[in-house]
């Protein structure tokens, strides 16, 4: 834990009377369901959250509306860092990064998911904060097997999803209390994931659990910044052993767009030079030097992001005149 962070203290369900769930139920589907102090305004935060849950309760749906588009869960490429980054989402002055935990199999016990199972425990154990999801007045063996993977030192938020298929909210009561003698959850959000307004009110809920330190990932971004990052790095690499030892290594490539639409991406890139004779030495004649620049980035994107990719490459002068700009597009479909 970091010093900005102060986690609040949990309320201790189990000793609750049932009139007083009934209120804290009741508060709980209100703004905003919380004993902690606010958040102050001034500074940043960031912090990582997992959502975990067996199969089937909501997981994908619920991140899916916390980062506001759909993002690919499955295809990411293997990471460097113990985690792995799903999406981001920036509200205010709290960046919420939401990693993957991709060993919470709890269907089949074999060799691969136990130590699958390992490497998510030691994912789980460091995040700031995280998300058991289950479906709301529902509890059975794989739940259970999720449960006891949470370490006790981490803030675990129960969220009990798909409340809008509950009809009878006296039963949630009883059902309440049990879940709390299971494990010692910071808090209780009843909610559905397909409710946009539940999802906006649990940013609120989350962010005091995660520490004051500065953003990890421009305000913007909602996807893995690594990709973003070797598209960039693709693009350079093929400028330089293109255009051979003439062109100054002050030359950078920026990423103006990048886009995913299912298995696409549209991805556009500028190249920035220092003087007029640089650009020319990229566009080559008639272009060709551009056009192959972009054909081997994008093949290349195209390999490592295992979908079809839309390239479109601009050349600017760092003092040039933005109406000369060249610009080649290269296309996924051929
Ligand atoms: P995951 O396996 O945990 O990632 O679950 P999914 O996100 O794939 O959702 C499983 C099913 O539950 C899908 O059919 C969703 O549409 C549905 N679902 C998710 N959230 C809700 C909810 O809040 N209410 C209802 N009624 N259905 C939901
Ligand atoms: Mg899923």
């Amino acid at each position: 834990m970091t010093d900005g962070k102060k986690a609040p203290t949990p309320t201790d369900l189990s000793t609750q009377s049932p009139d007083a769930l009934e209120a804290m139920l009741t508060q709980a589907m209100s703004t905003r369901a919380s004993n902690a102090p606010a958040v102050p305004t001034a500074g940043q935060r960031c912090g990582l959250i997992a959502i975990v849950g067996k199969p089937n309760v909501g997981k994908s749906t619920l991140l899916n509306a916390l980062v506001g588009q759909k993002i690919s869960i499955t295809s990411r490429k293997a990471q460097t860092t113990r985690h792995r980054i799903t999406g981001m989402r920036t509200v205010g002055p709290t960046q919420f990064v939401f990693v993957d935990t991709p060993g919470f199999q709890t269907r089949h016990s074999n060799a691969l998911n136990r130590s699958l199972n390992r490497t998510v425990v030691g994912a789980v154990n460091d995040v700031d904060l995280i998300v058991f999801v289950v479906e709301a007045g529902q509890f059975n063996q794989a739940d259970a097997k999720v449960l006891a993977l949470l370490p006790a030192n981490t803030p675990a938020i129960l969220l009990a999803n798909k409340f809008d298929l509950i009809h009878r909210r006296a039963e949630i009561a009883p059902w309440l209390k049990e879940m709390q003698e299971r494990h010692n959850f910071a808090e209780f959000v009843p909610m559905s994931a397909n409710n946009a307004r539940d999802v906006e009110r649990l940013f609120g809920i989350c962010e005091k659990y995660l520490p004051e330190q500065p953003w990890m990932y421009g305000a913007d971004e909602l996807t893995d910044r690594s990709d973003r990052f070797m598209a960039a790095e693709i693009i350079r690499e093929k400028l330089f052993r293109l255009t051979g030892d003439e062109l100054p290594y002050t030359s950078t490539v920026i990423i103006d767009k990048y886009e995913e639409e299912g298995n696409l991406r549209r991805v556009a890139a500028t190249i920035v030079v220092e003087r007029d004779g640089h650009k020319g030495m990229i566009i080559g004649e008639k272009g060709e030097k551009l056009k192959r620049i972009g054909t081997e980035a994008r093949h290349e994107l195209e390999t490592l992001t295992g979908g079809k990719v839309f390239l479109e490459i601009w050349v600017k002068v760092r003092s040039g005149w933005a109406d000369d700009d060249a610009r080649v597009k290269t296309f996924g479909y051929e």
